[in-house]
């Protein structure tokens, strides 16, 4: 107990005795008593008021307006209490204006929505990208404020790690690329980037790289016609140069197989409409591949395997998968030591359609397994070009299994072998019966 309890206590007893002994004095002292227990109450209870009025009036001063034993500290303590409350106010009104500061300032739209996807807050790019105003859209679903079917769809099933693209609502040239953040107590944040500049520079790229390509293509068609009928040519004086002459030729070879593949990529990567699917003979075609495989292998003598069921065929494109399964059978003889074997097998199970190709060669380290589908990534550089490979072999692998709505699956070891597998949806599957002389005519695209 504080020592102002204490004064008051004696203070109380002292009233208290000094009536009661003026009440013997004077024949009553119950009544003196009485008298001045019922004074005590009445003071507390004023105290009490004036305690009260003061805390409602919330009215602010460096003092407490009352005195009193007691009263005063708990005024005291009150008045602590309000001044630290005031301090904390001031700093998180400072923190909130600093935030709403930074969040003004972001490039992108940040939007907080509630656990049913109403609008709560959104800063000032929202309002510049999105089209949503903080005032008169607050509170409103935010599929009727932005109603892009792509944003609608990622919205509702609630993929939180990906990110969904699609043209700003108020501004059909801009292109969003939009995610959703969980936060707090079932909340989400919508953050919504302008991607327009870097899906124009990829193109830019794309573009570039499709046309020097293609400018490159005539020039080495035409260096490697002359380069052969020199070679062809019996002439004396062209003896001595027979050998550098055929260099030439391997080179140009090269390069031009290099720029048929950086054509093919651009054609996969670029093109806005896909070619019409129709049925592949995949069977067919893998017995096609093989025989170009026995070819290039040559005298290396690979055992090559092809086990396809005949009644499975694909819908697709045809030239797109032949060169997608030619490099995959290529890479498997290229990097397999004669004799080695190479297995091609085509077959569907309940997850989809599958073809494997497998080799007990050289095999791969796990480190490059990631990469290997990046353009010109080599796991040994020189004996990649040695063998012919332009290194965008696997590139043009994943990008047509892609456009097929596959993907590309790949197991190694070194020393043992490896086994890429291509994966294709189920749907995909097409019954030979249903095939049409059309469909492989020569003026057929795919
Ligand atoms: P490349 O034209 O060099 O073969 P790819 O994109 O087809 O380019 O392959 C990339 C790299 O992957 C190759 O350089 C090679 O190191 C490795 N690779 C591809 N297939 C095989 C395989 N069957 N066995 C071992 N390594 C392989």
């Amino acid at each position: 107990m504080s020592r102002s309890w204490w004064s008051l206590l004696r203070r109380q007893a002292l009233i208290l005795l000094g009536a009661a002994w003026a009440g013997w004095l004077a024949g009553h002292p119950l009544g003196a008593l009485l008298l001045a227990t019922l004074g005590c109450l009445a003071w507390q209870m004023w105290k009490l008021r004036q305690l009260e009025r003061w805390l409602r009036e919330g009215r602010d001063g460096g003092s407490v307006p009352f005195s009193g034993l007691v009263w005063a500290d708990i005024g005291a303590h009150v008045a602590r209490l309000r001044r630290q409350s005031r301090k904390r106010k001031r700093k998180l009104s400072r923190l909130l204006k600093q935030f709403q500061q930074a969040t003004a300032a972001l490039p992108d739209a940040a939007v907080v929505l509630s656990e049913d996807d109403r609008m709560l807050w959104c800063n000032g790019a929202a309002h510049t990208l999105l089209g949503l105003s903080p005032n008169r859209d607050i509170g409103l679903p935010i599929t009727h404020l932005m109603r892009h079917p792509g944003f609608v769809a990622f919205l509702t099933q609630r993929r939180q790690r990906d990110s969904v693209e699609f043209p700003a609502p108020v501004d059909d040239d801009v292109l969003l690329s939009a995610r959703v953040v969980p936060y707090g107590k079932k909340q989400r944040l919508l953050l919504a980037a302008d991607i327009t500049r870097v899906r124009q520079l990829e193109q830019m790229r794309r573009d570039f790289v499709a046309n020097v390509s293609h400018e490159l293509r005539t020039p080495l068609t035409v260096i490697s016609g002359y380069l052969e009928t020199l070679l062809d040519s019996e002439s004396p004086a062209l003896a001595a140069w027979r050998q550098p002459l055929s260099g030439m030729q391997q080179q140009s070879r090269r390069m031009l197989h290099i720029v048929e593949d950086l054509l093919m990529l651009a054609r996969l990567e670029t093109q806005r409409e896909r070619p019409p699917r129709k049925p592949v003979p995949v069977p067919v075609l893998l017995t096609d591949i093989a025989g170009d495989a026995i070819a290039l292998s040559g005298e290396q003598g690979h055992r090559i395997e092809v086990d396809a069921d005949p009644a499975l065929w694909l819908l697709g494109c045809e030239k797109e998968l032949r060169s997608a399964f030619s490099n995959l059978a290529f890479n498997a003889v290229r990097h397999t030591p004669a004799g080695g074997r190479i297995q091609i097998r085509w077959f569907a199970d309940t997850s989809g359609l599958h073809l494997v190709v497998e080799d007990n060669g050289e095999g791969i380290a796990s480190q490059h397994l990631p990469r290997l589908t990046e353009r010109f990534y080599r796991v040994n550089r020189d004996r990649s070009r040695g063998s012919g490979g332009t290194g965008l072999g696997l590139s043009i692998v994943k990008h047509v299994l892609h456009n097929h709505g596959g993907q590309l699956r790949i197991t190694s070891e070194l020393g043992v072998g490896s086994v890429f597998t291509c994966d294709f949806p189920g749907e995909l599957r097409v019954e030979p019966a249903i095939v049409t002389p059309a469909c492989h005519g020569p003026a057929a695209r795919c």
